[in-house]
This record gives C-alpha cells, sequence and structure tokens, in this order.
C-alpha cells in the first residue's frame, strides 16, 4: 500500500479525491475550546514516606468557546461557564431535566449534555452539501456513517480542545465521561498523559473528542502560544486560585469587592503571583463585575477564547496546502501527513519564485498502469499455481460455496499463457514478479471457476473488495503512481520490518568533555599507544574558546530533503531517501556487492572494525555512535570511577544503556545505512562479516516541501511575521 495519511486515513479526503471534487475541500473549522477553574485545598498528607500530597484539585468551574464556522472563513463564537454555584441554584433539577440527566449528575454533566447539543450545529455547519454534488443522492441521515456511496463521508466528531488538557483537564473530566446519556472510548495515551478521547452520544452518536491543544502546537505556555501564534497581544487576566478552597468559595466568590493583593500571594510559586502593575490592571477591570463569581466566569472564559484565534491561523496555514489539521492529535502526525501528501503533488508545495521543474503530481485521470518498465514478466509455475488452487478451494468451501467446478491445477497452460498475454482486468497493468497476477470472481456468490474469474493484480483484488469502485480506483493509481515515483511503500516483508525495527533507538546524544571555561580550561588530548595497549588522556597546550557542538539529527531538513550538495561525494551528490523495499537477502557476496557498488541505497548488518594504526586520526571523535549495553565492572569503567561509585554507595545496575562512540562493532553485528558506512568506509573500516541487507528503490520526493517551507520561513523571518514559527514547526 502506498503511504499517504492525509488521503488514505482520512476518509473525507479519500472521497473528494476519488470523485475528483477536491476544490470542494475545506478543513475543519468548527470547535471547541474549553478549560477547568479548580479549587485546591491543602492536605500536605503522607501518602508513603516519600511521597506527600501537597494539594487537592476539585473542580470549581469549566468554560468553553464553541466555534460555529460559516460558509466562508469567518465564524461565530458562543461562550459557556458552568460552576459549582449552578449545582445550588433554585432550578438546577429543572435544568438537568432538561437534559434527561439524573439527579445526581454534577455541572460538569450538564455543560457536557449542553456541548452535546451545540456540537450538533458544529457539525450541521461543517459538512459538505451532499445534494448540491450529486443531484442523484438520496437523503440519507445516516449515510456518512454506513458509508453510502453518494454521501461525502463525514465524521459525526467534534473536536474538543484544552491547553496542557492530556495532564490534568481531562483527569477532571474522566468521571463525568461515562453516564446514561453517553459513553467513553478507549483513551489515546497513558493514564497520566491521555492524549485523545472519544465520548459518544447514545441516541445522536455525535462525538466529542478530547484532545490537547498543546499537542498541535509544541511545549509552551497558553500565554506563550497566544503571542506566537495569534495575531494580537493583550493584556493576560489574573486570578488568586491557591485562596480558594472547597471550604471556603461559596463565601469568598460571593463577595462583590476585589480580591485583595495579599491574596495573590502564592505558595507555589513562593511569593506574589502577579505584579503590582498587574494588580492595578485588575481592580480597573474589576469594576465591570457585580462580584467574584462574575469575573472568575469571565477570566475563565478568556482562557478559552484565546485559544481560538491561534488554532484559526493553524488551520489556514495548512489547508493551503489541502491538510485538515483537526483531523491529528498532533502537530508531529499533521506535519507527517503533509510531507507524504507533498510527494504526490509537489506543484502545490513547489511555491519558490525560481520554480524548479519536479515530476508531474498526481493525477487521477492519468494512466499509470505499468508505472515499472524494468520489472520482470511473471511467468506462472507449475506450483505457484498449485498452491494457488488450493487456496481459492479453501477460500470457497469456508464461504460455503460449491467448489466442483473449481479451476485446478491441471489449468495450469491456459493461465500461464492468459497471465503472459493479457493485463489486470481492473487496472489494465501487465503482471510481472512486482505485480503478481490472481484471480477476481465476478459474481460473488459463485467460487472461483474459469467462467466466474478474470485475471487481476493481487493488490487490485485486494483494494476491490466490497468497496465503492472510485475509490478502489484512487487506492489503485496512487499504488501505481507510488511505484512509477518509487515513493515509499508499506513494508510486507517480515525480516525487513525486523532490521529496521532493530535500528530505532531513542536518547542518541553524547556530551563530551562536560566543562570548558572559555580562555582557562586546556583542550583534553585523546591517544592511543599500541605497543601498551593504552588509552592516555591528557591536555595539550592549547585553551579552549569556542565549543563546537555536533548536530547528527536524520531527521532535520538538510538530510531528508535530498537537495544536491557537492560535498556529498555518493549517488550524484545526493542523499536519497528511501522508497519501497526492493528486496532482502543474507548472502554475503549479494551484501558485499552492494555495499561496494555505491548505487542502491540500503540498510545492512555488518561487523566491523578500524585497525589500530588508524585510532589516533578517529579518537578525537570515534565515528560508529552506538546505544550499547556497558558492564559496571571495574575493568571497563575504569578504577577511579568504581571505586568512587562504591564510596558514595551510588545505585550501580549490573549493565547500562549508553550512548558511546566506537571504533569497531563490539564483537557484534550492528546495522548501518549506506551513505553511514561509505562513510565509514573511506575513513578506512573494514568490514569483516556480512548478515542481512534489505535494498530500497530510492527518491528525491521530499525536496519541494522542504525547499518550500524554508522559503517560507525565510521570507516570513524577514517580514517580521508570526507565520515564521509555523513554518518551523512544520519543518522540524
Ligand atoms: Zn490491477
Amino acid at each position: 500500500m502506498p503511504i499517504c495519511p492525509a488521503i488514505l486515513n482520512h476518509p473525507t479526503i479519500e472521497y473528494l479525491m476519488a470523485y475528483r471534487i477536491m476544490d470542494q475541500f475545506k478543513a475543519q473549522r468548527g470547535f471547541i475550546t474549553y478549560d477547568f477553574e479548580k479549587l485546591s485545598d491543602q492536605v500536605m498528607k503522607n501518602i508513603t514516606d516519600q511521597t506527600t500530597l501537597l494539594s487537592q484539585l476539585h473542580k470549581l468551574s469549566i468554560a468553553s468557546t464553541e466555534v460555529f464556522p460559516n460558509q466562508d472563513k469567518s465564524y461565530e463564537l458562543v461562550k459557556r461557564c458552568y460552576t459549582l454555584f449552578d449545582e445550588l441554584s433554585e432550578n438546577y433539577q429543572e435544568q438537568l431535566d432538561r437534559y434527561e440527566l439524573p439527579s445526581n449528575s454534577s455541572f460538569v454533566h450538564l455543560w457536557l449534555a449542553q456541548t452535546f447539543e451545540s456540537v450538533e450545529e458544529i457539525y450541521q455547519c461543517m459538512k459538505y452539501e451532499d445534494n448540491a454534488l450529486h443531484s442523484d443522492s438520496k437523503s440519507n441521515e445516516n449515510t456518512n456513517s454506513v458509508g453510502g456511496i453518494n454521501a461525502i463521508s463525514f465524521d459525526k466528531c467534534v473536536k474538543v480542545l484544552g491547553w496542557n488538557s492530556s495532564r490534568f483537564d481531562i483527569a477532571l473530566l474522566w468521571d463525568a465521561l461515562d453516564c446514561e446519556l453517553w459513553t467513553m472510548g478507549v483513551p489515546i495515551g497513558s493514564l497520566n498523559y491521555t492524549k485523545s478521547i472519544t465520548v459518544t452520544h447514545k441516541k445522536s452518536h455525535m462525538k466529542l473528542q478530547f484532545i490537547d491543544a498543546e499537542n498541535l502546537f509544541g511545549p509552551m505556555t497558553l500565554k506563550a502560544c497566544v503571542k506566537d501564534y495569534g495575531d494580537k497581544t493583550e493584556h493576560t487576566d489574573v486570578f488568586p486560585y491557591e485562596i480558594i478552597n472547597s471550604n471556603n468559595w461559596k463565601e469568598v466568590l460571593m463577595k462583590t469587592e476585589p480580591f485583595e493583593y495579599e491574596d495573590f500571594k502564592s505558595q507555589l510559586k513562593g511569593g506574589y503571583s502577579i505584579t503590582k502593575d498587574e494588580y492595578d490592571q485588575y481592580l480597573i477591570d474589576f469594576k465591570r463585575f457585580t462580584n467574584r463569581l462574575d469575573y472568575l466566569k469571565y477570566y475563565n472564559i478568556n482562557d478559552t477564547e484565546i485559544m481560538v484565534k491561534p488554532l484559526m491561523n493553524l488551520i489556514d496555514t495548512f489547508e493551503q496546502f489541502n491538510i485538515d489539521v483537526l483531523h491529528y492529535i498532533s502537530i508531529a502526525s499533521c506535519a507527517y501527513a503533509t510531507i507524504r501528501y507533498s510527494t504526490y503533488f509537489p506543484s502545490k508545495f513547489n511555491l519558490e519564485s525560481d520554480k524548479q521543474s519536479y515530476y508531474e503530481d498526481f493525477d487521477i485521470n492519468a494512466d499509470y498502469s505499468n508505472p515499472n518498465p524494468d520489472a520482470k514478466p511473471f511467468e506462472l509455475t507449475v506450483g505457484y499455481w498449485k498452491n494457488k488452487c488450493y487456496h481459492y478451494k479453501q477460500q470457497d468451501y469456508k464461504a460455503g460455496r460449491e467448489t466442483d467446478k473449481n479451476v485446478t491445477a491441471d489449468d495450469n497452460d491456459y493461465y500461464k499463457q492468459l497471465f503472459e498475454t493479457s493485463v489486470c482486468s481492473i487496472c489494465s497493468a501487465k503482471f510481472t514478479y512486482d505485480n503478481l497476477p490472481s484471480l477476481d470472481r465476478q459474481d460473488n456468490e459463485l467460487s472461483h471457476t474459469k467462467a466466474n474469474c478474470l485475471p487481476a493484480c493481487v493488490s487490485c483484488n485486494i483494494s476491490h473488495a466490497n468497496r465503492d469502485p472510485k475509490i478502489t480506483s484512487l487506492h489503485i493509481k496512487m499504488r501505481q503512481y507510488a511505484i512509477k515515483h518509487n515513493l515509499p511503500m508499506t513494508i510486507s516483508d517480515e525480516r525487513i520490518y525486523k532490521l529496521l525495527r532493530e535500528c530505532i533507538t531513542g536518547g542518541l546524544a553524547a556530551v563530551f568533555h562536560r566543562e570548558n571555561i572559555a580562555g582557562k580550561t586546556h583542550i583534553n588530548e585523546l591517544t592511543y599507544d599500541e605497543q601498551s595497549n593504552n588509552l592516555i588522556s591528557q591536555d595539550n597546550e592549547n585553551v579552549t574558546t569556542h565549543v563546537f557542538a555536533l548536530d547528527g539529527n536524520s531527521l532535520y531538513p538538510s538530510s531528508y530533503s535530498s537537495v544536491k550538495n557537492e560535498n556529498i561525494p555518493y549517488t550524484d551528490h545526493r542523499m536519497y531517501m528511501a522508497g519501497r523495499s526492493k528486496f532482502y537477502s543474507e548472502k554475503p557476496y549479494i551484501i558485499k556487492n552492494c555495499i561496494d557498488q555505491r548505487k542502491e541505497i540500503f540498510v545492512a548488518k555488518v561487523k566491523d572494525y578500524f585497525s589500530k594504526s588508524e585510532y589516533n586520526n578517529l579518537l578525537a571523535l570515534p565515528p560508529i555512535f552506538r546505544n550499547i549495553e556497558i558492564e559496571n565492572k571495574e575493568e571497563m569503567i575504569g578504577e577511579y570511577m568504581f571505586s568512587q561509585a562504591q564510596k558514595h554507595s551510588l545505585p550501580m545496575l549490573k549493565k547500562d544503556r549508553k550512548l558511546s562512540t566506537l571504533l569497531d562493532t563490539n564483537g557484534q553485528f550492528m546495522i548501518f545505512n549506506n551513505y553511514y558506512l561509505w562513510l565509514l568506509i573511506d575513513l578506512g573500516i573494514v568490514i569483516t562479516d556480512y548478515k542481512a541487507i534489505a535494498v530500497f528503490e530510492k527518491n528525491a520526493a521530499d525536496e519541494p516541501f522542504v525547499r518550500t517551507m524554508m522559503n517560507l520561513r525565510i521570507q516570513a523571518i524577514l517580514a517580521g511575521s508570526t507565520k515564521e514559527k509555523f513554518h518551523k514547526l512544520i519543518i522540524n
């Protein structure tokens, strides 16, 4: 399968693409932001010897801003706030009754019930007008969920965003998310960090998906986000959280005079949480309110309203590339979807003034059959056919179909010729070893008989099953396009998956020479004495003036962009990115050949070493960076470190995983990609043993995306625009 989550994991875009109506695309602009205000009770309770519970948070109020999008890019806001005081009001029971809520429901239940009512309206604002697109479409309320052919599938789901909600607010919501009227789905993430949770209304089937807005911007405070991504800077409001607790809230919040400056003293911050100037501003603001509760509501709502503008700006930024931000739960997954999408539509991302020409955009009307002209034509063998017949018979038998007239091993010659001379009945591709044939049953009630089957690619046959024919055709064309341009595709060979999985590791950062004082510290040098087999560490006469940081992050745009650079000595001065897998081998001569020829890009598992005569050239930066297990034995970490650790009874596990810089593969097989291995070979490494290799097609498909984003960012910096942050966010 091709990899393009922006289309293939987004049913609405997939539909619009398949029906050639992408001009109708609009990003989701309706959403809700919410925030809690809390009561904090100082408890100071010892839970265990080591753990003391400082304070407990209780819900005081919840506020939300509902965004109703108009047909143009404008929108209407509706702001709401529910507090503990609602539960005391005379008509509380009446309010609960209106939503058919049980009598013990909290004000959070009430908020959720109201929110479910609002999202139905928001959904109506966002969904596509079916009738405007298809005159033949039947009006059917539920078509989106059953995937009716003529209705644009559009999930009945509205996003509810809180700032840093995955840690705090979700925990406060938790007990209200399951009740008689609605039910909670399985959360994504952990209990302490819930990335996303969906709540479905049992009657209307509307869904609320709670996500953390902070994940869409990266770690920062809400204030910083509004400053960086919003348009205007407004003065921030203040509220003395710490003096309100579950004993005094009724009394404290009903007072009509403003809080005292003393009330803003914060234990958590060890001083006043606001300055005197901010307090004076607060006094002015407070004049507009009848009491502290009214001010609290205003304050609570304001925190949700200020999230709207940055989110709208984010939605706009991505919408120009046909990306629907609110479909994603983090900026990382959104950026990944964007870059994969860019490889199908390079011209959409090629906004440079000096337009370079890249390959053509994906066009669903184009003919991409036989995308790989070099593929070897398929030749049916007796064994392959026998196996196929056996599986077809099993399939039919399990489905309760008559198998008497099924194709048999005797039909081998007939099908051998058929597969050689005919093409796929669905996509008209020739059958090759890249594109294996199968039999596609025409009448689903009948079995695999000669009369009921036409030849079809295995991949077409799979995507053909029980689907809208236009969507099937989209999948097939995208697959052919991906093959034509060597774009990445899902890995189907388990051996390749395992090889790649082994390479994935975190914590790749190392600091050499931790302390250096400019003008003071002498430069430390390592030398190797071959005769005594000792490493000597000594300071030389040169004094440190600058620090050098080496950033080898392969996720950085300079490495994945595949932009030509004369300093890259390999593969046309470009670092190509991997497309679909070509083959896997464990034959040493094949592995050696691929490494030596320097044409294919690959990942290889080998053992290698640098000879001792090279050590002194390489010790400043030993070039094999690996996380390896190091035993904390005296002979490993040295007498000094070992005795220090014992003296201070430091916790010493038997083994530690540490990022190390090595001069050989430590007697183990290690995995390198082609560029890394070629660099090591050019530095003089000797390969002693070959274990496995996975070879990939190569592409430079990320170039338009990286170039464009870089240029947009530079332009934004020069213009002093806040958009700069968006582009930085996307590229990283
Ligand atoms: Zn086909």
